[in-house]
């Protein structure tokens, strides 16, 4: 199928879960993961009317950014080195994979650095993967989140977390639910704005993640195909 088909057949997935669940589609954002993908697919993307792209790493975000156009909101959704912040401050509409108060604290300075207030999230291991970044530590998460919270030209947004990769996506539905449930439980209340974000959800388990609350989904192999790594 072609990528503006895939992207429709993507897009009512995410409609028919909204429906199951009573949520309004409007509510649920989708992002095209473009990461591995040449630049004609991303335009093949954008002319069927994507608008969203998220890549993982900072050489080939900053590579495909200048050639689309000024339109296109860019997400940082990968694992994020400090000594490259300063190629993207400013330039993403959202930085997802914010892990640790170090990494909080370096864009704080680069964004102050660049006058602007950088939009994020927090990354959350929910279900504890030793090869995943962030922790699963619920008191440790909400410590971050409020020392995040402090820095001012950080706006904090929401949270996001990489589900573990499984068969069955409804394994992955207690992860997506435990995150939604921190995000609007009473230790979190007040540091996030009225409609936050939630970041869950990629190829093989986004219509849970919608039915659990996902506000963006994160679809790369859905859109665009297998990767080829070689
Ligand atoms: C690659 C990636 C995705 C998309 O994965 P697919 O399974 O291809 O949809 C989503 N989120 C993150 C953080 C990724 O690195």
């Amino acid at each position: 199928m072609s990528i503006g088909g895939n992207i429709d057949s993507v897009q009512n997935r995410i409609n028919a879960a909204c429906m199951r669940v009573g949520r309004d589609p409007s509510e649920v954002t989708l992002l095209c993961v473009s990461k591995t993908k040449p630049l004609q697919m991303l335009q093949e993307a954008y002319k069927a009317g994507a608008r969203e792209f998220g890549e993982n790493k900072v050489q080939e975000l900053t590579a495909k950014m200048p050639e689309m156009p000024e339109d296109v909101r860019w997400h940082m959704i990968g694992h994020l080195q400090t000594n490259k912040i300063k190629y993207i401050i400013g330039k993403v509409a959202l930085i997802h994979s914010v892990d640790t108060l170090h990494l909080a604290e370096e864009i704080e300075k680069q964004a102050a650095k660049a006058d602007c207030r950088q939009a994020v999230l927090v990354e959350i291991n929910v279900a504890g993967e030793g090869s995943k970044f962030g922790t699963s530590d619920m008191g440790q998460n909400a410590e971050l989140v409020r020392s995040i919270s402090e820095l001012p030209h950080l706006d904090l947004q929401g949270l996001m977390t990489i589900a573990p990769y499984v068969d069955d996506p409804e394994e992955n539905r207690m992860y997506f639910r435990k995150l939604r449930e921190f995000l609007y439980s009473d230790a979190m209340r007040g540091y996030f704005p009225a409609q936050p974000i939630l970041s869950m959800g990629m190829t093989g388990d986004y219509e849970v993640a919608v039915e659990e609350g996902a506000t963006h989904v994160r679809v790369g192999t859905g859109i665009f195909g297998e990767r080829n790594y070689n």
